[in-house]
């Protein structure tokens, strides 16, 4: 779930008369979801991991967990990767590198200790096997993408993307150019409660490709409103889903997979990314010309501030023929507080105009809100009160935060009597509040049954996503609307309407057509090639693709299935096709 719809819950919840939720994490298919099943943080908890682990990963990664912890791993390879490797797993930059190479012993320190933790999440990702561990890493190398840019993988990963590339070309489609492969961003140091196969990136099998263009979305607001502007989803629905889809992606990348099942797969494709492209479109020219122009011109006045500022640097950096004049230096400044003025003046003007401008959509919105709240008058359901076990769950936190705080206070040596009384009338109503709510919970699931008591809250969940997703469209709150940049995760509306002038926006926008004169020269092309063709053959080649990653799609992401499969059952599931 996005930050900001959970930002948008807390926010109502200090209002007394708003509904109390905390929403559960979506069920199946987020990437985040799944791999929470799998992580143990530390040793005790690994044997309550067990139970997850036995029935996937078989007897060896249970044994793995249930022995004494191996000694410590020889850590002395590490020294020889290349020095891109070596930084991210030390987690440091090329000076910092040098100054622990050149005494700085506190560094030196560092990179040992992170050198040991390196070792320890890689353990517990691929297996206790440290020879297993030291050949993966030996075998990830760059591909040279052009442009003196490198793209970082495994050999296996790197083997797959060359027959993917090799397809392409041979249809006159150049290979899609991306730098952004092997990232380990500091996560093997510090795992939390994520799971083995968040790691794809950190062990070189993920590759992402386009991320402005095919921003990450896991807003539910932004995939309601979707769903109401366009009639579906913003993620690709696939002939089969999860670890199905994984095996029968393993299968095809190894040549090995049953025909019809492969053809139905690439079918779905096909049918997903025609449907996301046109709704992608469509989204873009939902809104009457008069909304998208206004809107468009904040994005084009916040582009000019950036203009200017960037004119003002080049100007500042001239050498030749002679250094800018004072008088040159102050025209550019003066250029920036105009531009920036006419940017402030517009926002200003265009914020109170926002309920008009989207009254399309609030209108669709009210109609849906109307339903629900018709549902509930039906079932003589006060939606205030119903609430979900996340709901009392936290609102029990709250009331035993605050006995907490009043036991404490009453310890202290002067005791704060005003206070005190204050905070134990305030723990008062919330028992009462949380015990009103139990049973009002009890007696609807009495009255109605258990199924339609729980379709109400999950109406109750929807509820808040119309309500908050109407507030951002009306208020800008928390830069629903425009923000100073463009996004890859959860973009604003602005960037999704396509009219931020750094790009082509969209929810979903493949390059355009073209580049034959770079696929016949082996080139890859950072203005062609991702599109159907690409993601079907980066499919048949075996590479899960993030677009089809239900309830918090990730469309620039792809990883090879058998190394997300080698991750996920603790290096059980071999590589090696
Ligand atoms: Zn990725």
């Amino acid at each position: 779930m996005g930050d900001r719809v959970r930002a948008a819950e807390e926010k109502t919840e200090e209002k007394p008369a708003a509904p109390v939720i905390v929403r559960p994490q979506p069920a199946t298919g987020n990437r985040a979801t799944a791999d929470l099943l799998s992580g143990p943080n530390a040793d005790p908890a690994r044997r309550a991991d067990v139970a997850d682990l036995g029935a996937p990963a078989g007897n060896r990664a249970v044994t793995q967990l249930l022995t004494a912890a191996p000694p410590d791993p020889a850590i002395d390879w590490i020294e020889s990767l290349p020095a891109e490797i070596k930084q991210q797993i030390d987690n440091f930059t090329a000076k910092q590198e040098k100054a622990a190479d050149t005494g700085n012993e506190k560094l030196a320190d560092a990179r040992t200790r992170n050198r040991h933790t390196f070792m320890a999440t890689m353990r517990w990702a691929m297996g206790d096997d440290d020879a297993l561990i030291q050949q993966h890493f030996q075998a990830i190398a760059p591909i040279d993408v052009g442009d003196g840019e490198q793209l970082w993988a495994h050999s296996s990963t790197r083997e797959r993307l060359a027959a993917v590339k090799a397809e392409l070309e041979a249809q006159g489609i150049p290979m899609p150019q991306t730098t952004v492969g092997l990232g380990m961003r500091g996560d093997h140091l510090n795992r939390g409660n994520k799971g083995r196969t968040w790691f794809t990136h950190a062990v070189g099998f993920a590759v992402d490709w386009r991320a402005y263009q095919t921003p990450r979305i896991t807003d539910d607001k932004l995939i309601t409103l979707f769903d109401m502007v366009t009639g579906g989803r913003p993620d690709m629905k696939t002939s089969v889903e999860g670890d199905t889809r994984i095996d029968l992606e393993i299968k095809m990348g190894q040549g090995k997979a049953d025909p019809a099942a492969a053809k139905k797969l690439l079918d779905s494709v096909d049918a997903e990314y025609t449907r996301l492209t046109q709704a992608s479109e469509t989204f873009k020219t939902d809104l009457p010309k008069e909304t998208l122009d206004r809107l468009g011109e904040v994005e084009q006045a916040r582009f000019a501030v950036g203009t200017a500022r960037k004119a003002l640097a080049k100007l500042k950096a001239r050498k030749k023929p002679t250094a800018a004049t004072t008088e040159e230096i102050e025209a550019g400044q003066k250029a920036i507080t105009d531009a920036q003025e006419h940017y402030d003046k517009l926002v200003a003007a265009i914020v109170p105009d926002l309920p008009k401008l989207f009254e399309p959509w609030t209108k669709k919105i009210d109609e849906r809100i109307a339903v629900i709240d018709r549902e509930f008058a039906g079932a003589d359901v006060d939606e205030e009160l119903l609430t979900s076990d996340y709901g009392l769950k936290d609102r029990e936190a709250k009331a035993r935060q605050v006995r907490k705080d009043e036991a404490a206070l009453a310890k202290a040596k002067i005791k704060d009597e005003a206070k005190l009384a204050q905070l134990h009338q305030r723990a008062q109503e919330l028992e009462e509040d949380v015990a009103k709510r139990r049973k009002y919970r009890a007696d609807t699931t009495t009255a109605l049954g258990a199924k339609k008591t729980q379709a109400l809250i999950d109406e109750k969940f929807r509820l808040i996503t119309l309500r908050g997703l109407k507030e951002g469209l009306i208020t800008n709150a928390n830069g629903f609307v425009f923000r100073t940049k463009l996004a890859t995760d959860d973009p604003a509306i602005d960037q999704l309407l396509g009219l931020m002038p750094e790009n082509r926006g969209g929810f979903f926008t493949p390059d355009v057509a073209g580049g034959e004169a770079q696929a016949k020269a082996g080139q890859f092309s950072g203005a062609h090639g991702y599109g159907l063709t690409f993601i079907k053959s980066m499919v048949s080649h075996g590479f899960e693709a993030g677009m089809a990653w239900r309830g918090g799609s990730d469309p620039m992401h792809f990883e090879l299935a058998e190394g997300r499969k080698f991750l996920k059952t603790a290096g059980a599931s071999p590589l090696g096709s």
